[in-house]
């Protein structure tokens, strides 16, 4: 039984997402931001039950109109007049680890190949045509399947081809996707194409906590009794949604409406024209919700506040959100009653003010997504990140009296408390540090690895079905036996024995686990903020290929796990910033604690490889006397024996050089490099890790 849609407490912003996206699907489906625990998922659900119903033709797997069948239908061609039934609309759930063919169904290759025939199992992009389809935590997803999704939802159509063979059948739904920011952001070239995001938490208000807590126990104690309570509204609200529907086409926008639309859009300086056609369209499906045939200035405002907060974002360190006063200012200066346009109307400069900087509206950002596949190093330019600013709006009132940004000669003139945090220096754009070898693990893109996609290396007997077939292999293994097989025409007689699967490799995503010395060895506050800021760049980097990271720090007595591995970069760079610096070198203990950590890791997740990059200047100090660098040796020894692979960041600074951290990297089987080799100009090339070998 799912919780009517009516009952939902709070959550307006949802609410209205979802109904203008009911009315109109046009607007490009919602994302929906919050923490767990916020009913994201119940409001989601309960949004089917008041969708206008459908009609299908009876038998047809891809839920075709009777009044206007698809004439490429698989299972057609429908006669007209054929018998058809009427559904409620269907909601569909992709679950995060789906397959490619469970998400847009899966052809039969060999039928096809030895048969001739034409054999498609249609996949939940048909399931949900004309209805809704939901992924919770999207942000999980592979790549490659979000970009199918939102190629099939923005076309209508879902396109398979496999080998030559295609198929293609609609698949108009309503995209609903659901995430949980801490534990990772969505690309924002992917954010970008939700047409409307929310952020959602739960309520502040006790009395509205409490009618949420009443309702949950009202639904809980008695089901039919509750749903039964909420019908008449559920009705009402279906009504009002098929009505707005009806509505929808005579909507005008007017040129001072959608001269509104475009200013708000401009000053919230979005890339592209995307925004400006959702909001517009958003604004429209409001003036049909609310029963007007004309769109107005309130309509623009609700549209805004949804369609652009996501487009702003740049990196997950950026805040979400929109600042009202823009909004507010930006819509009363193209009001027309109060500020006649001039008379040469909208300029030509519709481009609004850009800031002019060397790399605005580059060739490189923003690109389409060039997919997994032969990526082979030429992907490292593709995303340029401009400076994040994290920790900039103070989170969590952390003091912080250093000056931020700031490393230089300025913050050691004015030395700040010893407690404080010192900010990190901006970050720059690294090499690519790869594990060596050939893994198996999820899509991403660091280290090669044996995938779905990408570039074919070889050609392997099928253990399943075949889904990528290579055909030099095949047609090799089928030539002996054609004359057996008494061939006579021109094609070639092929049985399922003869098919070969293709091997494919493409890369995958990495566990990057950092352990950071914080002590006091690691120099001037200077120094440390170089420090931070190299690995907060390597923290974007691994933002970028898709990697899980996971942070441990050591400083005075022991190390601390100051972020347990997670899809959170941005929880990452904060517990970065604010971390303390100063205090003995306890190194030892930082490596066992990445060596624990590791190791649970490898039972949770085994297909994920590690890399373990240790940023230290190899000293090693402890409370009392003792081998300290030996108890670290040894520790670096179990991490080689592991063979888990890893890189050294040596941060020794100053004009007499120990070389320790050199020697570090030499008992973790590592490669080793210094702070100033990590940026991507320093030498040109990829950093395969060591692993201890023998
Ligand atoms: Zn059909």
């Amino acid at each position: 039984m799912t919780y009517p849609f009516s009952a939902v407490v709070g959550m307006d912003d949802l609410r209205l997402a979802l109904l203008l996206n009911a009315v109109s699907p046009a607007v490009g489906g919602v994302l929906v931001r919050g923490e767990k625990g916020t009913a994201k998922s119940t409001s989601v659900r309960a949004l089917a039950a008041v969708l206008p119903p459908v009609t299908v033709v009876a038998g047809c797997r891809f839920g075709c109109d009777p009044a206007s069948p698809d004439p490429g239908c698989l299972d057609g061609p429908h006669e007209p007049g054929a018998a058809a039934r009427t559904r409620p609309a269907a909601l569909v759930e992709l679950p995060v680890g789906a397959s490619e063919d469970r998400l847009v169904g899966s052809l039969d290759l060999e039928r096809a190949l030895t048969e001739g025939v034409k054999a498609f199992e249609p996949g939940l992009l048909a399931a949900a045509h004309r209805g809704v389809l939901y992924v919770d935590e999207v942000n999980l997803l592979h790549d490659h399947l979000v970009d199918l999704l939102l190629d099939a939802a923005a076309l209508g159509t879902a396109y398979v081809e496999r080998e030559g063979i295609s198929v293609r059948h609609a698949a108009r739904f309503l995209l609903v996707g659901t995430m949980n920011p801490e534990e990772g952001e969505l690309r924002p070239q992917l954010l970008d194409r939700f047409g409307l995001t929310v952020e959602v938490a739960a309520p502040r208000d006790p009395a509205v906590r409490a009618e949420v807590v009443r309702r949950r126990f009202a639904a809980d104690a008695d089901p039919a009794g509750f749903a039964a309570g909420w019908a008449g509204e559920e009705t009402a609200l279906a009504g009002r949604i098929a009505a707005a529907r009806d509505r929808l086409p005579g909507v005008v926008l007017s040129d001072a409406a959608l001269r509104q639309v475009t200013a708000v859009c401009a000053a919230f300086d979005v890339d592209g024209l995307r925004a400006d056609l959702v909001t517009a369209r958003a604004a429209i499906a409001h003036a049909a919700w609310c029963g007007r045939d004309e769109v107005t200035e309130d309509d623009v405002r609700v549209a805004a506040r949804l369609a652009l907060p996501h487009r702003r974002r740049r990196n997950p360190f950026d805040a979400p959100g929109l600042d009202d006063e823009t909004l507010d200012r930006a819509l009363e200066d193209s009001r027309p009653d109060d500020d006649p346009p001039p008379p040469d109307g909208d300029g030509p400069d519709d481009g609004g003010p850009h800031d002019g900087g060397p790399d605005d509206g580059g060739p490189d950002d923003g690109g389409p997504d060039p997919g997994m596949g032969g990526d082979t190093g030429g992907s490292d330019a593709e995303t340029q990140v401009k400076p994040p600013m994290p920790g900039g709006d103070e989170a969590a009132g952390e003091p912080t009296t250093a000056p931020r940004g700031e490393g230089g000669g300025r913050a050691e003139a004015a030395p700040a408390p010893d407690r404080a945090a010192v900010a990190p220096d901006a970050p720059f754009r690294t090499r690519r540090l790869e594990v060596p070898g050939i893994g198996a693990g999820a899509a991403g893109r660091r280290s090669r690895a044996r995938s779905e996609r990408g570039r074919v290396v070889g050609a392997t007997r099928p253990a399943g079905p075949v889904t990528r077939l290579h055909l030099p292999a095949t047609v090799l293994a089928a030539a002996p036996h054609q004359r057996a097989r008494g061939r006579t025409g021109p094609g070639l007689r092929l049985v399922r024995d003869d098919l070969r699967q293709a091997a494919l490799e493409g890369r995958e995503g990495n566990l990057v686990l950092f352990v950071v010395d914080a002590s006091g060895s690691m120099g001037s506050r200077a120094r440390m903020a170089a420090v931070k800021g190299a690995v907060l760049s390597l923290l974007l980097d691994a933002y970028q290929r898709r990697d899980k990271v996971g942070l441990v720090t050591f400083r005075g007595t022991d190390a601390d796990l100051a972020l347990p591995p997670t899809w959170s970069v941005e929880a990452a760079a904060a517990r970065l910033t604010d971390l303390p610096t100063g205090g003995r070198t306890p190194l030892a203990a930082g490596l066992l604690r990445a060596h624990e950590v590791l190791r649970i890791e490898r039972v949770r997740d085994p297909r994920r490889r590690p890399l373990l990059v240790v940023v230290t200047d190899g000293r090693a100090t402890g409370a009392r006397g003792g081998d300290h660098l030996g108890q670290a040796r040894r520790a670096a020894g179990l991490l080689a024996a592991s063979e888990v692979a890893a890189v050294v960041v040596d941060c020794e600074a100053g004009p007499v050089r120990l070389g320790l951290a050199a020697a570090l990297g030499v008992s973790l089987g590592a490669q080793t490099l210094r702070l100033d080799e990590l940026g991507a100009d320093a030498l040109a090339g990829t950093v395969r890790a060591a692993r201890s070998a023998a």
